[in-house]
């Protein structure tokens, strides 16, 4: 017989390992409190804040969680939509804790399942999947449980409800509410369309009494309509969050050299997690092998490696094993990792929804991260060129107006959070947000007429047969043996730019090209003359025209701003992030699913050394308290020693320290008292004390080693704050002394 890790005691519910916790009388005592008739009537009195924290570990509910939750706990269906990150998974998971009956979850993605499942059951919550992952027996299994209702969710895929016998064996259940994740998958209009999604009607059918949930992160009005009418919600409620992700930071930069570009943004983000983008497999290749070569730790990932290569690599980044995913857009659904710091466009993306699907993947856990978008007018070509082959007219066009709104969001000097989210229909009120380059660092615009004019004039000269770098060099007054042998050192521009850096010159080009005042053609592009700047040459020559023209001030190459850390903050973190990998390496699980960045960021700010503290910490519910609390307390202790010697009270000569030089000459407790003529309790007051400062000492030569777990037992069952009633629990057989060391221990 097992022990059961929510009650102590030797019961038949010992099946924590199962997620089958709920068997636990315990909890079903204390669920049977909360848990008035939800489904006749939901009041506020429902959300209970001390659920949240014991199996969620959060102190308070998020923009529109409780409202949807309150809804859903009323019987409602009910449609979700919010970002990435926004915090869906709540909105059925904590609700189904709540019902009597199961929460069936329709997720798209049997890879994913087992994540979601494993997360769950890690907090304590009973949870399954069904999927063709299993064979026959565990699925029995899973059947005799869920008769039983010892299963709080159960996740599968759309076509096994499409199974009758399956069917029919869910019409035996007592089912409380179907949520469907990833709802767009049944809207051709969505950018993931599943057709088995289309079969979920069955749903209203089959179950025309249970409620549904649908939540999906794609914002566009079609894809809502289309998730309405398909599943058939009747009467649903809709809740619409902002699209905002206020936690990422959008940077478009000039592409010149990328792969350095790329280089110098990763220095800045050692350890994180990133994916980089590019066009083409060719690209992903070449940028890999390029930056394992540079020493950092990336892996490819398109639709032209073997499934087992890209699910291999897949892992590897999940579990933190390198850091740099490199991918075409092939690389999408199939990721839930929380800790990506990062997404890189080294390319441009096909339109403004690709856009912000592929950045949504970074910052999941609400952490602070980077976006970067490298673009260059060339890309701008590429596309352009595949574009002009389409034999389509009308899909040539939408392609069309796609792109010029992706340029356009490169080339805008105003917010660019404002116009993505005005792009989804979304107003966004501030004029600026502090997370986008254009608001962080306004761009100067200077007149430059002149300048403009040289380079025209320049242009014009060189028969419009000469590429940028050409140009620039003769406007410098380059002495190269090409410029030489051409004789162009003759010219009237020659050296007209002398005043200006090279750098200086490719900006204002760079600009006059994606202004439309100058064109690339040609296999060796060369620069050309447009309408516009014909006529301002002319103009200029006749003297009729004096219009100023303002180009962004070319500014010197910046790196992304670094956000300024506490360094002894951050080697807290690194030293708990590594522990993270330790254990989960063990377990065989993703790094995050023991506890995620912005849980380890808050224990590395707040150094949390008791289980009342550490239970504090955002993402720490009952069950992960009890598992990791001690380690990572220890952890926590380890490092404030380490660094701060200031953290150890115990000074030479203290009465304290005579007890701790006697320890170490291996005396007993009695030997002690004698010796100092002390009482045994002042004795085990020092060794708290000493204990507490973070000395080593081994408890278990003075306690026996089932006393010991006996007392942990009871200072977990009820908190280590007060002895007194610890004490009475445990009986005359345990001193005050030896609880306050267990205590002291277990902290
Ligand atoms: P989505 O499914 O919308 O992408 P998730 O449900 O995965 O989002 O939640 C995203 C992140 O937000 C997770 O790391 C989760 O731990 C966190 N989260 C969700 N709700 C809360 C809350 N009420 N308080 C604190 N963190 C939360
Ligand atoms: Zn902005």
């Amino acid at each position: 017989m097992q022990v059961c890790s929510t009650c102590e005691a030797s019961t038949r519910c010992g099946l924590k390992d199962e997620g089958l916790f709920d068997l636990c009388p315990k909890i079903k005592t204390a669920e049977k409190t909360v848990k008035p008739e939800v489904e006749k009537e939901a009041t506020t009195a429902v959300i209970d804040k001390e659920i949240l924290r014991r199996y969620f570990g959060y102190s308070e509910f998020r923009q529109l969680q409780q409202d949807i939750i309150l809804d859903v706990l009323k019987g409602n269906n009910v449609l979700v939509l919010m970002p990435t990150g926004g915090g869906k998974s709540l909105c059925y998971q904590y609700p189904s804790l709540l019902f009597k009956g199961l929460t069936i979850v329709v997720s798209p993605l049997i890879a994913l399942m087992k994540n979601q499942v494993d997360n769950l059951r890690q907090n304590g919550i009973a949870a399954e999947y069904i999927n063709s992952s299993l064979n026959y027996e565990d699925i029995t299994k899973i059947k005799s449980a869920l008769l039983q209702n010892r299963i709080r969710l159960l996740y599968v895929a759309p076509e096994r409800l499409t199974i009758p016998t399956f069917l029919s064996f869910l019409k035996g259940l007592k089912i409380s509410l179907f949520a469907i994740d990833e709802a767009h998958c049944i809207s051709e209009w969505g950018h993931d369309f599943r057709p088995e999604y289309r079969q979920l009607k069955i749903i209203g059918t089959s179950f025309p009494d249970v409620p549904i949930i649908a939540l999906t992160a794609t914002a566009t009005t079609k894809v809502r309509e289309d998730i309405i009418t398909q599943i058939e919600l009747k009467d649903c409620k809709k809740y619409i969050a902002s699209f905002n992700r206020e936690n990422l930071v959008y940077y478009v930069k000039p592409k010149q050299d990328a792969f350095s570009q790329i280089v110098e943004f990763l220095k800045t983000k050692p350890h994180e997690s990133g994916i980089i983008y590019c066009y083409s497999r060719k690209n992903v290749d070449a940028l890999t092998e390029n930056l394992k070569y540079a020493g950092f730790r990336a892996l490819p990932y398109h639709a032209g490696l073997s499934a087992n290569i890209r699910s291999a690599n897949q892992d590897k980044f999940i579990k933190d094993d390198v850091e740099i995913l490199v991918a075409t857009i092939a690389f999408g659904m199939g990721i839930d990792k929380p800790n990506i710091r990062f997404v890189i466009h080294n390319d441009l993306p096909k339109n403004l929804e690709a856009y912000y699907q592929e950045t949504g993947r970074a910052g999941r856990d609400g952490l602070r991260s980077d976006c970067v978008l490298f673009y260059s007018y060339g890309d701008r070509q590429k596309i352009e060129y595949f574009i002009n082959q389409m034999t389509n007219e009308k899909e040539r066009l939408i392609a069309h107006n796609k792109l010029n709104d992706i340029i356009n969001f490169c080339e805008t000097i105003v917010c660019r959070r404002k116009l993505l989210l005005g792009y989804f229909g979304e107003e966004y009120i501030e004029t600026k947000c502090s997370g986008c380059d254009n608001c962080l660092t306004p761009k100067d615009e200077i007149e430059a007429t002149g300048e403009i004019l040289a380079i025209l004039s320049c242009i014009e000269e060189l028969d419009e047969m000469f590429g940028i770098n050409y140009c620039i060099d003769v406007l410098t007054g380059s002495k190269s043996s090409r410029v030489m042998q051409n004789g162009h050192t003759g010219l009237k521009s020659y050296g007209s730019g002398k005043n200006l850096p090279k750098k200086t010159w490719h900006g204002f080009i760079r600009e006059l090209l994606s202004r439309s005042y100058l064109n690339l053609e040609g296999e060796y592009p060369v620069l050309k003359l447009c309408q516009k700047s014909r006529e301002m040459l002319a103009g200029s020559k006749s003297g009729v025209t004096n219009e100023k023209i303002f180009l962004v001030k070319p500014r010197v190459a910046e790196k992304p701003a670094i956000i300024e850390q506490d360094t002894d903050e951050m080697g807290l973190f690194d030293a708990l992030r590594t522990l993270r990998k330790t254990l989960a390496d063990a377990e065989n699980y993703p790094p995050y699913m023991i506890f995620n960045d912005a849980t380890l960021k808050q224990m590395a700010a707040r150094r949390p050394c008791t289980p009342e503290d550490f239970r504090k910490i955002t993402g720490v519910g009952e069950k992960k308290l009890e598992r990791y609390g001690a380690i990572f307390m220890g952890e926590i202790r380890r490092f404030c020693e380490k660094n701060d010697p200031s953290s150890k009270p115990i000074k030479k000569h203290s009465s304290e320290y005579v007890t701790l030089e006697m320890l170490g000459q291996d005396m007993d407790l009695d030997e002690i008292t004698l010796k100092r003529n002390l009482s045994l309790n002042t004795i085990y007051d020092h060794i708290e004390k000493l204990i507490i400062a973070g000395e080593n000492i081994n408890i278990e030569k003075f306690i026996k080693k089932e006393k010991i777990e006996v007392i942990s037992r009871v200072i977990h069952e009820l908190g280590g704050k007060t002895l007194k009633p610890i004490k009475e629990k445990l009986g005359d057989n345990y001193s005050y002394g030896e609880i306050k060391l267990v205590r002291a221990k277990m902290n």
